[in-house]
Parts: C-alpha cells; sequence; structure tokens
C-alpha cells in the first residue's frame, strides 16, 4: 500500500492559495531519509552524498539537503550555477558532465568544484580550457558489456556513451598525473534505478578492484570512489524498497574484503543519489477536469506530460490515489490522461480506481525526483508550481508556476509591434 503524505482536507486548503497542477515536497521524509543514508555509511570516514541537482533542481530542496550534511552533483553551467547561489562550496560540489562545453568547465574551475572527467579526450580539452589540471580530479569508467547481479541482467553499460573504457582509464591517470594531478577519485553509474539491495556492493566491488589496480600499475593516490546514483524506489505498490542499511552494510563488507588489505582504507565513498532522496517525498497533485465514455473511460486531469514526462517517454508506472477516496474499492478502470495532442500522456492505462468525479484530486505518487525537473511547454502548456509541506505541517511556495509572460518571455516583440 502506497500512502499519499498529504490529505484531500490539506490540498483542498493548500489548492486556494496555489491552484493545481502542483508539485508538493514533504520535508520530514527528506530529511529522515537523508539522515538514514549517511548513518548506513557511517563507517566511512569521509562519506558523502552529492544530491544530484538534475533529480529536483530547486534552492529550497538543495537548501534542506545542505542542513543534512550533502553537496551537490552537477551536470551543466546552470546547475553550478544554482549550487553557488544556494551556498555549495568547492569540494561540496562534483561536476559530473559529458558532451562538456568549455564554459562549462571554466565554471567549475573558478567555483573550485570536484571536476569528473567522462571522456579521456577531455583530459586535454580540459587542460586547454583552464590553462591546468586540477590537484584534485576523478575519472568516469564504463567497464562495458552487461552489467549483472546474479546473472539477472540490471542495465547495458555497452550500449551507455558514458565514461571511459578500461584501457583508457589507466592510461587517463598515467596522464593526469603527469600533468600535475594529485588526488583522484574513480566515479561509475552502471545501472539506473534499481530496486536490489546488491546494486551498490556488487558496483562498488568492480570499482574497489579497479582502484586497486589503478594504484598498482599508476601509483595514482585514490581518495574517493564515487559509487553515483541509480539506487531507485519502488514506484510499484507491491515492489520491496531497498533497504539503505542493507546497502551501506553491504558496501562496507566489500570495502574491507578489497580496500583495507590493499592499504586504500581511507578512500572515502561517494554517492551521487538524485531519485533515491527525493522521489518518493514528491506528489503531483492534479484536479480532475473532464471524464470521457468512448471506446475506453477517460479522465483528464489539468496536468499533462509536461509536468510529468515519465510515464509519457518511459511507460513508467506511477501509483494513483484519488484523494478521499483512500478507502473505496478500486472497482473502476480508467485511462487517466492530460491534455496534450499527444496519445501517449497517460499517467495511467487500464488502471483500476474507485469511482472518479470531476473535481477530485489526484495524487501521482513518487514525482519528487525527475517529475518537475523534466518539465517542458509542449502545447504551450506552462510550468507548474512547486511546494514545500514543512514539517510543522504548514506549507511554503517554493517555485511559483509559470505565466503566459514567462512562456513569452525569450520572444522580443519590438520590432514586430514596431512594423
Ligand atoms: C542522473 C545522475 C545521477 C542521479 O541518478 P539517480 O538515478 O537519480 O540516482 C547521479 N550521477 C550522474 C552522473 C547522473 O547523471
Amino acid at each position: 500500500m502506497k500512502k499519499p503524505f498529504v490529505t484531500k482536507e490539506l490540498i483542498e486548503k493548500i489548492s486556494q492559495e496555489i491552484p493545481t497542477p502542483f508539485h508538493i515536497y514533504d520535508e520530514k521524509g527528506i530529511r529522515e531519509n537523508a539522515r538514514a543514508l549517511l548513518k548506513a555509511f557511517s563507517w566511512n570516514k569521509g562519506f558523502k552524498e552529492y544530491f544530484a541537482v538534475k533529480a529536483t533542481p530547486n534552492p529550497f530542496i538543495l537548501k534542506i539537503l545542505q542542513e543534512e550534511g550533502c553537496g551537490t552533483d552537477c551536470s551543466s553551467y546552470t546547475e553550478l550555477l544554482m549550487s553557488d547561489a544556494c551556498g555549495f562550496h568547492g569540494h561540496d560540489i562534483m561536476f559530473s558532465s559529458n558532451v562538456t562545453p568549455a564554459q562549462d568547465f571554466k565554471l567549475a574551475d573558478k567555483l573550485g568544484v570536484i571536476i569528473n572527467l567522462d571522456d579521456f579526450t577531455h583530459i586535454d580539452f580540459l587542460e586547454k580550457t583552464i590553462g591546468h589540471i586540477p590537484e584534485t580530479i576523478c575519472c568516469r569508467y564504463n567497464p562495458g558489456g552487461l552489467f549483472k547481479i546474479e546473472n539477472q541482467i540490471m542495465d547495458t553499460p555497452g550500449e551507455a556513451k558514458y565514461g571511459f573504457t578500461h584501457d583508457q582509464l589507466i592510461e587517463g591517470y598515467k596522464l593526469l598525473m603527469k600533468k600535475g594531478a594529485k588526488n583522484f577519485g574513480l566515479h561509475a553509474f552502471l545501472a539506473s534505478n534499481t530496486v536490489a539491495n546488491e546494486y551498490y556492493p556488487v558496483l562498488a566491488k568492480t570499482l574497489f578492484e579497479t582502484a586497486v589496480e589503478i594504484k598498482e600499475k599508476t601509483g595514482a593516490n585514490i581518495k574517493f570512489i564515487n559509487l553515483s546514483g541509480g539506487v531507485g524506489v519502488n514506484y510499484r505498490p507491491e515492489q520491496a524498497p531497498n533497504d539503505i542499511a542493507v546497502i551501506g552494510e553491504g558496501v562496507r563488507k566489500v570495502f574491507e574484503e578489497i580496500m583495507i588489505p590493499n592499504g586504500l582504507g581511507d578512500c572515502a565513498i561517494f554517492t551521487e543519489l538524485g531519485r533515491y532522496m527525493l522521489a518518493p517525498y514528491g506528489h503531483l497533485i492534479a484536479k480532475v477536469l473532464h471524464e470521457k465514455h468512448t471506446h475506453k473511460e477517460y479522465i483528464g486531469l489539468d496536468a499533462c506530460a509536461c509536468n510529468l514526462m515519465r510515464p509519457a517517454m518511459y511507460g513508467a508506472y506511477h501509483h494513483i490515489t484519488v484523494l478521499g477516496k483512500e478507502n473505496e474499492p478500486c472497482d473502476h478502470k480508467y485511462d487517466v490522461t492530460g491534455g496534450l495532442c499527444e496519445n501517449n500522456d497517460k499517467f495511467a492505462i487500464d488502471r483500476m480506481l474507485p469511482k472518479i468525479d470531476i473535481g477530485d484530486y489526484i495524487c501521482i505518487h513518487d514525482t519528487g525526483a525527475h517529475g518537475f525537473a523534466m518539465g517542458y511547454n509542449y502545447n504551450g502548456k506552462l510550468r507548474s508550481a512547486e511546494v514545500l509541506l514543512k514539517e510543522d505541517g504548514t506549507y511554503q511556495l517554493i517555485r511559483r508556476a509559470e505565466t503566459p509572460k514567462d512562456y513569452f518571455a525569450t520572444f522580443d516583440f519590438t520590432d514586430f509591434f514596431e512594423k
């Protein structure tokens, strides 16, 4: 059973001031989850979570995570700007980009963040762009092939555009040392949205063994291993969620087996979780505008794929609760849609739900990460507001909804009207 962290009464109250649709975030849940992550890895002295900004790029959310001891992981120029504006500085920021424009490397260097290189040729490109190689630097590894856990294929790194190959990695550390780098990190992201407590430990084993090999072959001083993102959430109610305490313990075991005997016991563990940190602590709240009875039963919402792209893009499952009807039987079969001129604009297909009426509030679960963030303006739809449900039960608008003025802001109409 998935239970919303909001009630119909609360949403009725909020929507008088902030019209639907909006994304709402649960501060209490975010904080408790962040604390559980830190506790699970507290055995590692240098442990740090660098929250993947791209998952939920909102300064208020970043501030909450900062108070819980997290840094940020940025993928672009504007995410670097946002992190800087929120008071993340220097090594509290990781910059994990790919196809990186020169101006992004320049800003990353100016802010003194940890740069994670995605490609061997970026070593020369970075040096040419900023005039030197930073003392602390990280490389992203892609071993290729399939990523398996006990013969089950989790993902296909061999098809992924990211990272250095094994041989490029060894040559890369040698070259970086020659160019003056002193402290090294190793990073890999090999499977996405895993709901298996073994993902991090299996990934850690690969990275730890590779770190030992790098140390032996190049003499590079490996200071940190970045397990990146990929720890997922149980979008479906029948799935068992990850257990972060078990995951932390699994990584500790591998660390003790491989790192400590090889003189790498001081190495810090970093994570760059996005989804795991935020997804369950966000809901997309929408109102039912329309019912349609044709070849199927349709329920039309005031939200659309522009507010949550995952179902349209990946066919992703997002659980739905009809607020105020939590205890009613799910005896109606609906397609729950938005209003885009795109037939894949469906939040759910053939979903069993209680009888829905126009005006009902719909809670779409697990939208706290890669939800608002993947929003877009197709069909002239506007981005929604974001609301924070605070620990004391009050709420705060943390991003206003777009208005038509925002939508038109990138046009210059001056000439148009003068002619
Ligand atoms: C997207 C991304 C993350 C976060 O991934 P999640 O699946 O949200 O945890 C972390 N690191 C990098 C480099 C990414 O691209």
